[in-house]
């Protein structure tokens, strides 16, 4: 990077407000796409157990979500091996109150840009629990969840941003049910009972991007 490269970038307030900087860029191999069998390409793979089928093969809302094990600790292994059943209760003491749980998304983006996929689209992953979106409950029945690494008053870092932009005009793509307007937040669909994304997720970011 050239020294003025740099300074753009320290001068540019956003950036600082997201964290770290770290030397990745989400996608920089191939071109993204979702394959026949629901997968996207560009994501590292992680089968959950915790799905099953979709009663009426529909899709047609994005849930967005946050979470972080521990609770604001990022990096490392444990929302994978939570979602995939096999977290180690002796790792952190919060994790005896979770372990038991059955619960999946079909995707995770973590601080890096880098996603991780658990389910695919086609199969109802079980991320939103009991909802409620325009009418209807069960959203996991009809929605695609993705989870962002973070928590509720933590800005989430540009590449996560990027990469989530990315993905979602891919899925719109992909399952046209999904429009601007049936994309919503856990806390929106589950409002007395969770807050997530949190107020610091920047819903026009992610719209202006979609736009572009
Ligand atoms: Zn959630």
């Amino acid at each position: 990077m050239k020294q003025s490269q740099a300074k753009a970038m320290i001068d540019d307030e956003s950036l600082i407000d997201a964290g770290p900087l770290l030397d990745k860029e989400p996608f920089l191999d191939k071109e993204p796409l979702i394959d026949n069998e629901h997968w996207l390409n560009v994501a590292q793979r992680c089968p959950s157990p915790n799905f099953n089928h979709r009663p009426e093969d529909e899709i047609s809302l994005l849930v967005i979500h946050n979470i972080s094990l521990p609770p604001k600790q990022y990096g490392g292994p444990f929302v994978q091996d939570f979602f995939c059943n096999r977290l180690d209760i002796k790792a952190d003491p919060y994790f005896a109150e979770i372990a038991h749980l059955q619960v999946s998304s079909h995707l995770f983006i973590r601080r890096d840009g880098t996603i991780i996929q658990f389910v695919p689209f086609n199969q109802r992953a079980w991320h939103a629990g009991l909802s409620h979106y325009s009418g209807r409950d069960n959203c996991n029945d009809f929605s695609i969840g993705i989870e962002m690494e973070g928590c509720d008053d933590e800005a989430y870092t540009d590449f996560q941003y990027a990469s989530l932009q990315q993905v979602t005009a891919l899925l719109m793509q992909a399952y046209p049910d999904i429009s601007t307007d049936r994309i919503t937040g856990h806390e929106f669909i589950s409002p007395k009972r969770k807050t997530d994304p949190g107020r610091v997720f920047k819903w026009q970011r992610l719209f202006t991007g979609l736009k572009c």
